[in-house]
């Protein structure tokens, strides 16, 4: 048996935990949705917007009152285009292996709909998609919303930042105060609102085992060292007169004052010990500044918060070659492949290969489907296995280690590195030696 083939048995036995995922739970998903709305949400949208499709088609195309036929001749030429990226890869194996579609095109459409709808009505399809079909033990999901205290689905949470470093409008900072009793009046009262929302959301006991930073999107992720008078005289911008009252627009936050509260935040992560989540590299959509989410730009706060663990998202892509440097010499960055795998599966592959080289194993973490739809993480998850396999495989032919430590290390990507770094114990229950791991309590 070939390395390659020995390898991805082994990874096909595991229960994998999923770094990074955006899913609704299944009640929260849109009962009038269709494939076409649900896939064409992110990823494959971007790769058809980029081969050419408008604006207006691709609205039109997610739109489910509209007949499905004509919707697919809109988008075909680009599809068409687009198949061979790893965005619509994922896609293809999701209709294979989940709806039993060989091959989505115009004869096939209406049938993978159908099936889809099907199994949207009758429920029970996040377990059937999540665990049964790619053995995924637990998630961290970024709640675009708070997290709900009983969750049914295989889901943990983490802490977005990004409301507490650039808030949009003095009411929005009031209302986080009332959270936690502290009304808002100055950069010191809204510091105690930050820390008060950290302290009660990142306990021991508590399902969000992590931070997570979202600002790439929107500014470069330098963050000087500002002083306490700066930030305080930016801070008075969210109540100058024109920016008073519920009828005046969201304003951006002056770049002092979220300098100054990103480092206040990893003051208290280093006093606490957490785990703070980056996007770093390429941006979703159709258009950002890619220089602004270089990962060495947080050199300073890897430098100063030692106690701080860094996991940095999504390859870094393009940047890798970077992140191999950042997560060599600092003890306190870690690299998370979430998204990467359908980014680029070359470039996955490629990285992984030259960080086995660089990096200790025990600082990669192999999987986070980074999914805003279920479906599209089966076609993720099947497109990492097969990555780290053939990157592994690669290694074992060209005498770098034996098969064993090769299998050794697909374990610690997939299951024993995410485990430790967010400390998952809790939530996971014993499994049989050798089988991959645990299940989730909720499994
Ligand atoms: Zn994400």
């Amino acid at each position: 048996m070939r390395a390659f083939d020995t390898l991805l048995d082994h990874i096909h036995s595991l229960w994998i935990l999923d770094t990074h995922e955006h899913l609704p739970t299944e009640a929260q998903r849109p009962a009038d949705t269709d494939v076409l709305a649900e896939w064409l949400i992110h990823y494959a949208s971007d790769d058809l917007r980029s081969a050419g499709l408008s604006a207006e088609g691709l609205a039109e195309a997610r739109d489910s009152k509209k007949d499905l036929i004509q919707r697919w001749r809109l988008v075909a030429p680009h599809w068409h285009a687009a198949e061979s990226t790893g965005y619509l890869r994922a896609l293809a194996l999701s209709a294979r292996e989940l709806y039993g579609i060989e091959r989505i095109n115009e004869k096939t459409i209406g049938d993978l709909n159908e099936r889809f709808c099907a199994a949207r009505r009758q429920g029970g399809w996040y377990d059937f998609v999540l665990k049964t079909k790619s053995k995924i033990a637990l998630a961290i999901r970024s709640p675009y919303w708070a997290p709900e205290a009983d969750c049914p689905d295989p889901f943990v949470f983490t802490f977005l930042v990004d409301p507490f470093i650039i808030p949009t409008h003095h009411l929005a900072m009031a209302a986080k105060g009332q959270e936690v009793g502290v009304r808002v009046h100055t950069l010191e009262d809204w510091k105690e609102v930050t820390r008060r929302c950290i302290q009660r959301d990142l306990h021991p006991r508590s399902r969000i085992v992590c931070m997570k930073c979202g600002l790439a999107y929107q500014r470069s992720l330098r963050f000087d060292k500002v002083s306490e008078d700066q930030a305080q005289r930016d801070f008075t911008e969210f109540f100058r007169d024109g920016n008073m009252g519920d009828w005046r627009p969201a304003i951006k936050a002056p770049k002092a004052f979220s300098d100054h509260m990103q480092h206040f935040i990893c003051k208290v992560a280093d006093e606490m010990g957490l785990v703070y989540q980056f996007h770093t590299g390429i941006h979703a959509g159709n258009g950002n500044f890619i220089y602004d989410s270089n990962p060495a730009l947080l050199s300073n706060l890897f430098l100063e918060y030692t106690n701080v663990k860094f996991d940095l998202f999504h390859i870094s892509y393009p940047y890798v070659g970077e992140l191999s440097t950042l997560a060599k010499i600092f003890p306190n960055v870690f690299i998370d492949m979430c998204w990467g795998h359908i980014i680029s599966p070359e470039l996955s592959r490629r990285a992984l290969v030259e960080w086995l080289d660089a990096v200790p194993a025990n600082k990669i973490s192999a999987f986070g489907g980074d999914y805003c739809f279920v479906d599209g993480v089966y076609g993720h998850q099947l497109l990492a296995r097969q990555n780290v396999a053939a990157a592994l495989a690669q290694k074992v032919e060209d005498g770098s280690f034996d098969l064993a430590r090769a299998q050794e290390i697909a374990t610690w990507l997939f299951v024993d590195n995410p485990r430790r770094l967010f400390a998952l114990d809790r939530f996971l229950k014993p499994g049989k030696k050798g089988s991959g791991p645990r299940r989730s309590k909720r499994a």
